[in-house]
């Protein structure tokens, strides 16, 4: 384990068992949408890129990826609320079935703002595959048809996840130790 982390939430096993599950019931409930055409996930760079390139490869369907980077956080731990859009999709999204992938929720202040945008869009329709869901009492109301695992409201790194642009390349998720940050 990374002398940063605390403890491991979930091993890299757990991972791939629920991106396999989550994929699988994608699988199911987009079959007749994805027609020829196919679906489109988006992926909300950079922490949710290492979730939907694995689920990406849990779907037997046809999609297209896309990616669009956003910022809510710089290298604090807490969300303003205020999103930029650093890199907008390449992919016109109007009349497609449309899942984003993102990392985890925690005041769903983010993904509030993205569904708002996408939905301006006129997708076909617009769900959210999040890998994690904090349990905190604050969350914007998200509508999540597919969530990974429910998590502690502490400073989680790995499998994406950054703090200050580290850690995403641990194979886990683990609880970053508090006086890393403080
Ligand atoms: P929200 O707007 O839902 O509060 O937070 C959105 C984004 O903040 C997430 O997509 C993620 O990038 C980041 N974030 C929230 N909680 C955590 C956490 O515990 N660890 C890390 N590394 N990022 C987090
Ligand atoms: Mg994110
Ligand atoms: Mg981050």
């Amino acid at each position: 384990m990374h002398k940063d982390v605390s403890e491991i939430l979930f091993s890299e096993q757990d991972l791939a068992n629920r991106v396999r599950e989550i994929g699988a019931n994608i699988t199911a409930d987009y079959a007749e949408a994805a027609g020829e055409t196919g679906i489109v996930v988006v992926s909300i760079l950079r922490g949710g890129a290492v979730f939907a390139c694995d689920l990406i490869r849990q779907i037997d369907l046809p999609l297209e990826v896309d990616f669009m980077a956003v910022s809510s956080y710089g290298n604090e731990t807490k969300s303003s609320g205020v999103v930029r859009i650093l890199k907008d999709l390449s992919t016109d999204i109007q009349g497609r079935h449309v899942i984003i992938a993102e990392d985890i929720i925690d005041s769903g202040l983010t993904l509030r703002y993205l569904m708002e945008n996408l939905l301006s869009r006129k997708p076909a329709s617009l769900t959210v595959a999040a890998l994690l869901r904090k349990n905190t009492a604050v969350q914007a109301d998200i509508d999540c048809r597919y969530v990974g695992f429910e998590c502690p409201d502490e400073f989680i790194v790995g499998y994406g996840l950054d703090y200050a642009e580290h850690y995403r390349n641990l194979p886990y998720i683990g609880v970053l130790k508090p006086e890393i940050y403080q």
